[in-house]
């Protein structure tokens, strides 16, 4: 299970922006994380990668466990190892690195054979296979967020934490994308999903929360989410 219990988190020692945030994540589960911009749903996947030092974020209370072990005060290659892939907003591939090199770059903490874990990758994104030696910064959009999740996926994590994998994405490559999060997530990894695309996330996660503010202000099945036409118009945006 992956916990995250009574969470805030600062910016630059002043701005309180996770306030008292509790959600989890089990084995195998899909997850949808809510909420407009500037809500603190990148702040609270930073807090679980071990990135917010990296944007002079720090926790101030509470914790993030795996499996009953605090994660929190891991760096983020530790987290990595510990079992948590992360795909971050705007997908940062290196541009200049061939298709392969990114993916080769995602598996380097791990053990096992790289070779197997870039076929399983090739064979959940035949695409990449085909574009291998391509430099990454050529690849389309829709390319560029598959190479992302594959290079995360290389390190073969018990959970997957993307965020906004949909965005700027036509709605054929939405589809595609939502549809390979249910191939990765069928195989055994849990997904925590950041999305604008409510609707989206909400279709494959059994469970939802949206936060305001910095707090988590809904919590619940997504059936119910969805099911909920004030939810809907006021907290999703959609109708
Ligand atoms: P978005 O969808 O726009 O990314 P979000 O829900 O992911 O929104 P965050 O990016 O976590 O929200 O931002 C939450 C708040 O924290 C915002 O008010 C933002 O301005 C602020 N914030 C984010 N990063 C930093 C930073 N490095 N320093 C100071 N404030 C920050």
């Amino acid at each position: 299970m992956l916990q995250v219990t009574n969470l805030e988190v600062v910016y630059d020692d002043v701005a309180l922006v996770l306030r008292g945030i509790s959600i989890r994540v089990a084995p195998g589960q899909i997850v949808a994380l809510l909420g407009a911009n500037g809500a603190g749903k990148t702040t609270l996947l930073r807090a679980v990668t071990g990135l917010l030092d990296v944007h002079e974020g720090e926790i101030t209370k509470g914790s993030v466990s795996l499996d009953g072990t605090p994660i929190h005060k891991l760096r983020p290659a530790a987290v990595v190892r510990m079992g948590i892939g992360q795909v971050m907003e705007g997908r940062r591939i290196f541009a200049e690195l061939s298709v392969e090199e990114n993916l080769r770059l995602g598996g380097h903490t791990s053990s096992g054979s790289h070779k197997e874990r870039l076929e399983r990758c090739y064979s959940l994104f035949p695409v990449l296979a085909t574009r291998k030696r391509s430099t990454a910064g050529y690849l389309s959009g829709g390319e560029q967020q598959m190479l992302a999740m594959g290079r995360a996926l290389m390190a073969s994590p018990k959970y997957l934490l993307l965020d906004e994998p949909s965005l700027g994405l036509a709605p054929k490559l939405v589809e595609q994308i939502r549809d390979l999060i249910v191939q990765i997530n069928a195989s055994g990894t849990g997904v925590l999903l950041v999305e604008q695309n409510a609707t989206m996330a909400l279709s494959i996660a059994s469970h939802g929360y949206v936060m305001e503010n910095g707090k988590i202000v809904l919590d619940k099945p997504s059936g119910e989410l969805l099911a909920d036409e004030d939810i809907r118009e006021f907290y999703l945006g959609s109708h």
